[in-house]
């Protein structure tokens, strides 16, 4: 904790005037260019791998970068009042789902036997449950660390179907005013990959902006990437 205390004294110390001026301006209100769902995993800074700003993002962190479909009754209220916060009410043009590799909330959703003594851990992953049986089903053939990096990446589809199901989200589709994105982030290359649906496939992003989920997509056969 001392590291933590020690920060941000650096921080208040050495904050530019230039950035000063930045978080004055956020106490007047936020106007995030898109929802960044991503894992808890420490090893992802969304605004460090995106060079954006306090006030560009906004958040919906948890294990494996889940949003479970929408339900009246028994929805996981959390991720649903992110979504709908940020789609309904600061109306982001831009969804976005980053998964990431050597993702440990996947590798545990593959080899369900070693969550035993983690009760919420395992309850939690049972949000992804239909991305543990596409692996199964279509990338049973494959090595452990080549269905760990395609379970990843079939993941990040699975949520963003998920994210149709939100009324807020469908909402804002059906009047074509929100895009969603699919992106892995590789950490030890620093790589970004995004889903472009042309081809079935997430790409290196390379300064082209690849084209949003517009349209449901089909059958496909992930690649390691
Ligand atoms: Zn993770």
């Amino acid at each position: 904790m001392q590291q933590l205390v020690a920060g941000i004294h650096h921080f208040q110390q050495h904050v530019q005037p230039g950035q000063r001026e930045l978080f004055a301006n956020l106490a007047r209100g936020q106007n995030p260019l898109a929802l960044f769902v991503t894992c808890s995993d420490s090893r992802i800074v969304p605004n460090l791998i995106t060079n954006t700003e306090p006030g560009d993002l906004f958040l919906l962190r948890n294990v494996g970068n889940l949003v479970p479909a929408y339900h009246p009754l028994h929805a996981d209220t959390s991720s649903a009042a992110a979504v709908e916060f940020a789609v309904a009410v600061l109306k982001v043009p831009a969804i976005v789902v980053c998964g990431h590799s050597n993702c440990g909330a996947i590798q545990a959703l593959l080899h369900p036997e070693k969550l035993d003594g983690f009760p919420s851990v395992s309850g939690w992953l049972k949000n992804a449950e239909a991305t543990r049986r596409v692996v199964q089903e279509k990338y049973g053939h494959l090595s452990d660390e080549q269905r760990v990096n395609v379970a990843v990446q079939e993941n990040v589809l699975a949520q963003l179907e998920n994210l149709r199901t939100h009324p807020a989200v469908a909402a804002a589709l059906a009047r074509d005013r929100l895009a969603l994105y699919g992106w892995v982030y590789k950490f030890e290359t620093c790589e970004v990959f995004t889903y472009n649906p042309n081809v079935e496939q997430f790409v290196a992003v390379n300064g082209d902006e690849a084209p949003s989920l517009a349209t449901r997509y089909g059958a496909r056969a992930i690649q390691s990437i």
